[in-house]
């Protein structure tokens, strides 16, 4: 059985798609995703040797090598060009997801329709690569498992900017349609980086004042009332 995280992935990948997933350590969605008979081919892409190894095994042991090439590489330089539609990166904080996009770029330039993509952390930074690259976020979901909080992002080629003319700045760090829909997961979420910003603030103020304390200060007090605005706003 699958975890709610990757079922969640899983929820978003087109019928019938060629994907690849990146970081697939011991290849769970893609053998899911075939054992279903959703898909027509997979990529299980790994760069680190031990979950390489796990993921060879694992495709081995359930019979699934005719539909699952499971290849050792970093990023997506284990894709060739025009071999997939759609591709997921699930698992690592956003920074390295946002990382592994930009490096490569060039794969994500023809057939590529589709990216699902699960940070544990710093969504915003695949939000603004997203923006940045002219991919537009049409969906998102924030859940709860085993408590800890998971983001899931799906995007599309196209023009995100009308997705953050309201404000930016909130739509980046919170995600449009999350905070629209401020479920119980983002609530929870947010209330505890909240918290955890009102204690380093509290430990701030009370250290020797110097310029950078101040403007670190400041940058706390900023998104602290920023997760005010966004979580007792009731529109
Ligand atoms: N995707 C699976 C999931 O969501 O359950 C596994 C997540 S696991 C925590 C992250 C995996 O990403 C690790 O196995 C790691 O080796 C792999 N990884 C990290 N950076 C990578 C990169 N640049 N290219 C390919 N794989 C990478």
């Amino acid at each position: 059985k699958l975890s709610k995280r990757l079922e969640t992935v899983a929820k978003y990948i087109p019928k019938n798609a060629k994907f690849a997933d990146i970081g697939s350590d011991h290849a769970y969605l893609p053998c899911y995703m075939v054992k279903r008979n959703n898909v027509r081919f997979v990529i299980a892409g790994e760069v680190v040797d031990g979950p390489y190894q796990s993921a060879v095994k694992q495709v081995k042991q359930e019979g699934l090598s005719s539909n699952i090439s499971v290849r050792k590489g970093n990023g997506l330089e284990v894709i060739e060009p025009n071999e997939v539609d759609c591709v997921t990166i699930a698992g690592m904080g956003g920074t390295l997801i946002a990382t592994i996009l930009e490096n490569g770029k060039n794969k994500l330039k023809d057939s590529v329709q589709r990216l699902i993509l699960q940070p544990n952390v710093s969504a915003s930074s695949i939000r603004e690569w997203l923006l940045k690259n002219d991919w537009i976020l049409i969906d998102e979901e924030i859940l709860e498992e085993d408590g800890k909080i998971y983001e899931v992002l799906v995007a599309e080629k196209g023009d995100s900017r009308p997705l953050y003319e309201l404000n930016k700045e909130k739509a980046l760090l919170f995600g449009p349609f999350l905070m629209k829909e401020k479920n119980a997961a983002f609530v929870k979420k947010w209330t505890h980086e909240k918290k955890n910003w009102q204690r380093i603030l509290t430990n701030l103020k009370s250290a020797p004042e110097s310029e950078e304390n101040t403007q670190k200060s400041k940058e706390l007090e900023r998104k602290i009332k920023l997760v005010d605005e966004v979580i007792t706003n009731e529109d």
